[in-house]
C-alpha cells in the first residue's frame, strides 16, 4: 500500500504513566523507539527546572520525582479537562500542588513558592512534542498529524483538553480514538464482520474495562467501568509490605519503604516468567537484604486486588445487558496483564482465552497507528463510532432540560429542535447548554451559555429559534442557533470550562435513576409553569384589549381567576394545582375570548372567505396567546 502523498499520520498513546508513538509502514504498525536510548516507552513525566531552563521529559524527568517532587509533574492525564474543584480528589494523591487562582482549569503550581504555573494540557504537550521530535528523527521527515487515544469514559472536556495538548505541541489531531477501540484494531478485529469484545486494561495505576460491539467496521462502546486507583503499583505495595514484614520494622521510614517498593516491582516482573525469585533489596544503609518469593506467595498477596478488577467487569456486562457467554473476543492492555494470575482470572470470567500476541504496553499505540493509516489512506469503509456518555440538552424557560442528544447516542450525530421566546419583543435569547440525565437543568452540568442576538422584536411565541447540536467524531459539541424569521444566527463550539471528576458520569446517571420520581414531578411543574405564564400573558392581553366589551361582573370573575393563577403558579408544589387554576381561568375567560375573536374577525373578514378569515384569526390569536401545545 504505497501512498503517493507523503501525508503520514502518527498514532500516539498518551498514557497516565507511559506514552508511546507508532506509525504504519506498508500497512504494518510499528512502535518508534528513541534513536539514542532505544527506549520505546516514554515515561509521562515532565520536570520543570527552577532556573527556567528547558523542561526535561521522560526518563531524565523521572529521576527528579524524589528530589524535586514539587517541580516534577506525573499523572497529568488525571487532571486533563478538569477544573480546580473537580481536580481536588486527584490532588490529594499528587506530590505537586494545584493553584486555587483559576477555577476553570486545574493549574499546577511549580515549586514550593508556586512561582510558575502550568496546566495539564501544557504538560501533555511537552510529552507529545518529545514524541513528535522522536518520530521526525526516526522517519527523517516532518510529522504534523496525529491520532491520539483517550480512555473510553473521557468526556468532551477531557477529549478537548487532549486535542488542545496536541495543538500546543504543533500536531493536528485528526482523530481522538478510544483506547479499547485502538487495542482491538491492533489485533485486526475490525476485519471481522461482527463481534462483541471485552477490553481489560490494567496498567500501573488505573484499571479500565470496556465492552465494545463491532458491526460492519463500526465500533460501539456498550459499557465502561473500572477503578481509577487500582493497578500494578498496588501489586508492588502488597509485595513490599510482605517483604517488609521480614524486617521487623514497626514503622519503616519512607526511604526504606521506597527501597522495598523498587525491589518488589522488580520481583513482580520476574515472577511473571519464573516460579520463584531471590529479591535483592538495596537498603538505605548500603546493605543488601535477600528474600525469596514464590509466585504462589505473590499470587496470594494480589488475589484480593485481582478480585477488585472483576467486579467492574461484571457490572459492565450487566450495564450492557450481556453475559460472559456473549463475549467473542477478549483483549488485554497494560503491563500488569502480563501477570499470569491476572490472565487466568480474566479468561475464567469471560470463559475465553484472551488475545496476548501483541505487547500489552504497545497495543494501544499500535492500534492508533492502524487508525492513522486508515485515515491517511482515505479508506472510508472503516468508520469508527463511539457513543456519548451523557445526554446533551438545552434549559427551557421553566428550568427543565430539553434533551437533544440522548445518552448513548452514536458519535458523530446531530439533532435539531425548535424553541421560541416567552416574553414579548424579546431580541436576545440565552441558550443554556447542559449535560446530564436529570429532568431539571440545575441538577445537570452546565456546559455553556450562548446568546442569540438580533432577533426582530415579535410577540412571545412567534420567533422560531432552531437549535442544532452537532457532536463531532471526537465527541466535541457544536451548537448553532438560528431565528428563522429574522435570520439572526449564532454558532459556537462548546468548549466546556471544566471537566467532570472521574466516576462523575456514572454518578450522574445513577442519580437520575434515584431521583427519577422527584425529577419527573419537578419537570411537570416547570412545564406547567410555562403554560401558565403563556395563559397569564394571553388573558392579560385580552383583558386590556377587550375587557370593556364584557359585563363588569364577568370581567371581575376573569380578573379573579387570573390573580389566582398568578398566585398558584408561584406557590404550587404539584402541577395539578396549576392545571386546575388554568382550567378555571379558561372557563372564566371563555366569554371574553369569544368577544375578542369576533372583534378580530370583523376587522379582517372584509371580502375574504370564512376559511381564510379563520386562518388569519388563528395567526392573530397565536400572537395574543403563544401556542402552548408543545
Ligand atoms: P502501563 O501503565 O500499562 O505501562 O503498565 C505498567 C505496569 O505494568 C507497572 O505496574 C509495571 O510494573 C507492570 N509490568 C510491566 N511489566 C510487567 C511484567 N512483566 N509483569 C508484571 N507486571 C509488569
Amino acid at each position: 500500500m504505497s501512498n503517493p502523498l507523503p501525508i503520514r499520520i502518527v498514532g500516539i498513546d498518551l498514557g497516565t504513566t507511559n506514552s508511546l508513538i507508532a506509525v504504519a509502514k506498508d500497512g504494518v504498525p510499528q512502535i518508534l523507539a528513541d534513536p539514542e536510548t532505544g527506549e520505546t516507552l516514554l515515561p509521562s513525566v515532565v520536570f520543570f527546572p527552577a532556573d527556567g531552563s528547558a523542561p526535561l521529559v521522560g526518563t531524565p524527568a523521572k529521576a527528579h520525582l524524589l528530589t524535586d517532587p514539587a517541580r516534577t509533574v506525573y499523572s497529568a492525564k488525571r487532571l486533563m479537562g478538569k477544573g480546580y474543584a473537580d481536580a481536588q480528589g486527584e490532588a490529594a494523591n499528587l506530590s505537586y500542588a494545584l493553584s486555587p487562582d483559576r477555577a476553570d482549569v486545574a493549574t499546577i503550581k511549580l515549586g514550593d513558592l508556586g512561582e510558575n504555573q502550568i496546566t495539564a494540557p501544557e504538560v501533555a504537550a511537552h510529552i507529545l512534542r518529545t514524541l513528535k521530535d522522536r518520530a521526525e528523527a526516526v522517519l527523517g521527515e516532518p510529522v504534523s498529524k496525529a491520532v491520539i487515544t483517550v480512555p473510553a469514559y473521557f468526556n468532551d472536556a477531557q477529549r478537548q483538553a487532549t486535542k488542545d495538548a496536541g495543538e500546543i505541541a504543533g500536531l493536528e489531531v485528526v482523530r481522538i480514538v478510544n483506547e479499547p477501540t485502538a487495542a482491538s484494531l491492533a489485533y485486526g478485529l475490525q476485519n471481522k464482520k461482527s463481534a462483541t469484545i471485552a477490553v481489560y486494561d490494567l496498567g500501573g495505576g488505573t484499571f479500565d474495562v470496556s465492552l465494545l460491539r463491532l458491526e460492519e467496521g463500526v465500533f460501539d462502546v456498550l459499557a465502561t467501568g473500572g477503578d481509577t486507583h487500582l493497578g500494578g503499583d498496588d501489586f508492588d505495595d502488597a509485595l513490599a509490605n510482605h517483604l517488609l514484614m521480614g524486617m521487623n520494622e514497626a514503622a519503616p521510614p519512607a526511604e526504606l519503604r521506597a527501597a522495598f517498593r523498587v525491589a518488589a516491582e522488580g520481583a513482580k516482573r520476574h515472577l511473571s516468567d519464573a516460579l520463584k525469585f531471590d529479591t535483592h533489596i538495596h537498603l538505605p544503609n548500603g546493605d543488601t537484604a535477600v528474600q525469596t518469593v514464590t509466585r504462589e506467595t505473590f499470587e496470594s498477596l494480589i488475589a484480593p486486588l485481582i478480585e477488585r478488577t472483576l467486579a467492574p467487569c461484571r457490572t459492565a456486562l450487566k450495564d450492557a445487558g450481556l453475559t460472559a457467554a456473549d463475549i467473542d473476543e477478549v483483549v488485554l492492555v497494560g503491563g500488569s496483564t502480563r501477570v499470569p494470575a491476572v490472565r487466568d482470572a480474566v479468561a475464567k470470567l469471560f470463559g475465553k482465552a484472551p488475545h496476548t500476541g501483541v505487547n500489552p504496553d504497545e497495543v494501544v499505540a499500535l492500534g492508533a497507528a492502524v487508525q492513522a493509516d486508515i485515515l491517511a489512506s482515505g479508506r472510508t469503509d472503516l468508520l469508527l463510532l463511539d457513543v456519548t456518555p451523557l445526554s446533551l440538552g438545552i434549559e427551557t424557560a421553566g428550568g427543565a432540560t430539553e434533551k437533544l442528544l440522548f445518552r448513548n447516542a452514536k458519535i458523530p450525530s446531530s439533532a435539531k429542535e425548535e424553541f421560541t421566546t416567552s416574553v414579548d419583543g424579546q431580541t436576545v435569547v440565552l441558550l443554556h447548554v447542559v449535560q446530564g440525565e436529570r429532568e431539571m437543568a440545575a441538577d445537570n452540568r452546565s456546559l455553556a451559555r450562548i446568546e442569540l442576538r438580533g432577533i426582530a422584536p415579535m410577540p412571545a411565541g412567534l420567533p422560531q429559534i432552531e437549535v442544532t447540536f452537532f457532536l463531532d467524531m471526537n465527541g466535541i459539541l457544536r451548537v448553532s442557533a438560528t431565528e428563522k424569521r429574522s435570520g439572526a444566527q449564532t454558532d459556537v463550539r462548546v468548549k466546556p470550562t471544566y471537566g467532570l471528576a472521574d466516576g462523575e458520569v456514572r454518578r450522574m446517571v445513577r442519580e437520575s435513576f434515584v431521583n427519577a420520581d422527584a425529577d419527573f414531578k419537578a419537570r411537570m411543574l416547570a412545564d406547567m409553569g410555562n403554560e401558565a405564564d403563556a395563559a397569564i400573558a394571553g388573558a392579560t392581553k385580552l383583558l386590556t384589549g377587550y375587557g370593556d366589551a364584557i359585563a363588569t361582573a364577568e370581567r371581575e370573575t376573569v380578573e379573579a381567576a387570573l390573580s389566582r393563577l398568578q398566585a398558584v403558579r408561584n406557590t404550587a408544589t404539584d402541577h395539578a394545582q396549576v392545571r386546575e387554576a388554568m382550567d378555571a381561568l379558561d372557563n372564566a375567560g371563555r366569554g371574553l375570548a369569544e368577544v375578542a375573536m369576533s372583534s378580530v374577525a370583523r376587522s379582517i373578514v372584509g371580502g375574504k372567505t370564512l376559511d381564510e378569515a379563520r386562518r388569519v384569526l388563528d395567526e392573530r390569536l397565536k400572537e395574543a396567546r403563544p401556542d402552548d401545545g408543545g
